[in-house]
């Protein structure tokens, strides 16, 4: 194929990440545009009217309608997949459409679900509130600890769904062991990977079956806008994922993906720079945070109870980590103080960005719920981003300074 119009699989899918990043799915049109184009379009036209009943009919190739196909979420998609190792991607409207696609779309009434506890607030509404109401059964666990996935299989367990690092405990799951154990079991992993992209740890290598993304957090990178992704194998998203995913329509929005699609250019750089950042920045609070009667929740820090699978398993640890200070008033005195570092829920930001678990992204779960996977009323996590490193530690030292730690 001529490079003014896009390259094929069979050529992308030599080069090595960093290029697939910034040349894999990229589609050019007539007009030879260096930067893809935006494709504004819901429908199509067609020259003849057998050639539509023909797409229609899955008989011949093409597009029929932007719920379904749309040439910028296609040329996300394909470097998404590549990226991910994956045959196959689809792009969906936030992280969550994703989360709740790639569940609902392989269970059924009489199914039974084990999910890691540690996990993002939305997903645990999934897994507690949503999947019972169809009679899908759902067993939660502490996703560190091996035995208890092998305990929780049942008969009828056909998915295991984790975090990994979690939301925001940063919990390591040990991936190679709880996808053997799935694929001896029949069972379907799905990998929430949020905390890390393809750029830092790829679940397939490990045997995940489907991996999931918000793909707000590092890969659109810059705050801007809302999306997710579904990677998998070409066959459980043609047969499994597209017939819920067409009739439902979590579809994303084409300018939506194209920014994404930018965002990945650079992805690369920014999630092991900010990687390196969070890892200096947890090291320098590390002692301050231990001395206060705190604890540190960085899975690059030597004190993280997995710190060698975390190492093992991923590129770098990622931009995210978590501290604990005694009280929840304790922690609103630090975020008070911060003068560079914004209060904000987003993660996977160039800003850094930090946020109280507690009374945010976990304010809708039980109290005993929040206790039982660590979420404390002291527990602060920060998204450490692309500032220089000097800069943080001064906010940092000042706020823990005006908290009296
Ligand atoms: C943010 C997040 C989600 C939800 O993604 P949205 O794009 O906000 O819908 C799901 N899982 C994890 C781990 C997240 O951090």
């Amino acid at each position: 194929m001529k490079k003014t119009t896009g390259m094929n699989r069979a050529v992308t899918q030599k080069w090595r990440p960093a290029t697939q990043a910034v040349r894999g799915g990229t589609w050019r049109s007539e007009h030879g545009e260096t930067s893809e184009a935006m494709f504004l379009t819901s429908g199509y036209t067609y020259d003849d009217a057998q050639t539509v009943a023909d797409r229609f009919a899955g008989e011949a190739q093409g597009m029929t309608y932007s719920r379904l196909q749309n040439p910028s979420v296609a040329m996300l998609e394909e470097r998404i997949a590549l990226l991910e190792g994956a045959e196959a991607c689809r792009a969906q409207a936030s992280g969550m459409a994703a989360m709740t696609a790639s569940l609902l779309c392989q269970l059924s009434a009489g199914d039974h679900c084990v999910a890691a506890r540690a996990a993002f607030g939305s997903c645990r509404w999934l897994v507690d509130q949503l999947l019972p109401r169809f009679g899908i059964e759902t067993t939660v666990i502490d996703s560190a600890d091996n035995a208890q996935w092998e305990t929780a299989i049942r008969p009828n367990t056909k998915v295991f769904f984790f975090e990994s690092p979690a939301n925001p405990t940063l919990d390591i799951v040990d991936m190679q062991f709880v996808c053997d154990l799935a694929r001896a079991h029949g069972i379907t992993t799905v990998v929430d990977n949020a905390f890390a992209s393809p750029a830092l740890q790829r679940p397939m290598e490990f045997g995940a079956d489907v991996v999931a993304y918000s793909a707000t957090k590092l890969m659109d990178g810059q705050g801007r806008v809302l999306a997710g992704a579904i990677c998998g194998s070409e066959e459980w998203v043609t047969e499994t994922l597209m017939p819920f995913q067409r009739n439902t329509g979590p579809t994303i929005a084409a300018f939506n993906a194209w920014v994404v699609h930018k965002g990945l250019e650079t992805l690369n750089l920014r999630a092991h720079q900010q990687s390196r950042n969070a890892v200096e920045l947890g090291e320098h609070l590390e002692e301050r945070i231990v001395a206060a009667g705190g604890h540190m929740r960085h899975p690059g820090l030597p004190s993280h109870r997995r710190h060698a699978l975390a190492k093992a398993q991923m590129d770098a640890t990622g931009p995210i980590f978590a501290f604990d200070v005694e009280t929840r008033q304790r922690a609103f005195a630090i975020l008070d103080a911060l003068e560079l570092i914004d209060i904000s829920n987003n993660i996977g930001d160039t800003r850094s960005l930090m946020c109280h678990p507690a009374s945010t992204t976990h304010a809708n779960m039980g109290d005993e719920a929040r206790a039982e996977m660590g979420v404390s009323e002291g527990l602060l996590r920060i998204n450490v981003g692309l500032e220089d490193i000097a800069d943080l530690r001064d906010d940092m030292d000042a706020a823990l300074a005006a908290a009296g730690i």
